[in-house]
């Protein structure tokens, strides 16, 4: 089987719409999304569709959440406060309750899946370092964990002694080894890339795959822009920061 593992889309269409042609092209059998499917972006209603089109399994990202009142914005700055208030106000009751209806985990047997972390999904905590992703190992039973929510591409793995970060390089997959890895952003990267980010995993071969994907920047930019988005947000687009 082979999945394609995307997260964060930030209601940034043009970048989701590349991103699944490119998908389309690399033969997958089974789309997940890791959520923030809205947040930041022009176009939530359009990503909202196609995700519930296209993916097998969607989760509930932080952005999500807020956008329908699950989760405070109080946490938020005030940039992605204004966002999510914004993108709460334009979802139709049906497109809510959509989001309010995801789940914040999923285990699909050969790996599992969550936006945060695994040990208590809905605190929204953020995992960067070897000393983050060592107790978190104890949190999941598959070998493999695909997660999201920093926007950071990464990989860790846990063998018996230590816990080690990874560049997101393509790897195969050791039996010895467990592996908790961030499949990076589509919509609003943030590791200096601006092409959107997303992983596959065969699991015959075994193998995880890191892809990026140049799209029209300038569109989604415009897109936020005449929604009276905050510029910012439009601005970072560009420098993938
Ligand atoms: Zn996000």
């Amino acid at each position: 089987m082979r999945y394609a593992i995307i997260s964060d889309i930030h209601s940034n269409l043009q970048a989701l719409q590349e991103v699944l042609s490119l998908i389309d092209r690399l033969a997958v059998d089974r789309i997940i999304c890791l959520g923030d499917i809205v947040g930041y972006g022009g176009d939530p209603a359009l990503c909202i569709e196609l995700v519930r089109q296209k993916c097998f399994q969607v989760i509930l990202g932080n952005h999500d959440a807020a956008a329908v009142g699950l989760t405070s914005v109080a946490y938020f700055n005030p940039v992605a406060r204004e966002a999510a208030l914004w993108t709460g106000r334009v979802l139709t009751p049906r497109e809510k309750s959509y989001l309010s209806g995801l789940p914040l985990k999923d285990d699909f047997g050969e790996f599992e899946i969550v936006h945060s972390t695994p040990d208590d999904p809905a605190l929204w905590r953020y995992l960067f370092t070897e000393e983050e992703a060592g107790p978190l190992f104890d949190c999941f039973s598959r070998q493999l964990l695909f997660y999201g929510h920093t926007h950071f591409p990464m990989v860790f793995e846990s063998s018996l002694k230590e816990v080690l970060f990874h560049e997101p390089e393509d790897f195969t997959l050791d039996s010895q080894i467990r592996y908790i890895v961030n499949v990076g952003s589509v919509g609003q990267p943030r590791d200096g890339d601006p092409r959107a980010a997303f992983a596959l995993f065969d699991s015959g071969r075994n193998e995880v795959t890191f892809h990026r994907q140049p799209y029209d920047i300038a569109a989604a930019q415009r897109r936020i822009l005449e929604n009276g988005l905050p510029q910012i947000l439009a601005a970072r687009l560009a420098y993938g920061s």
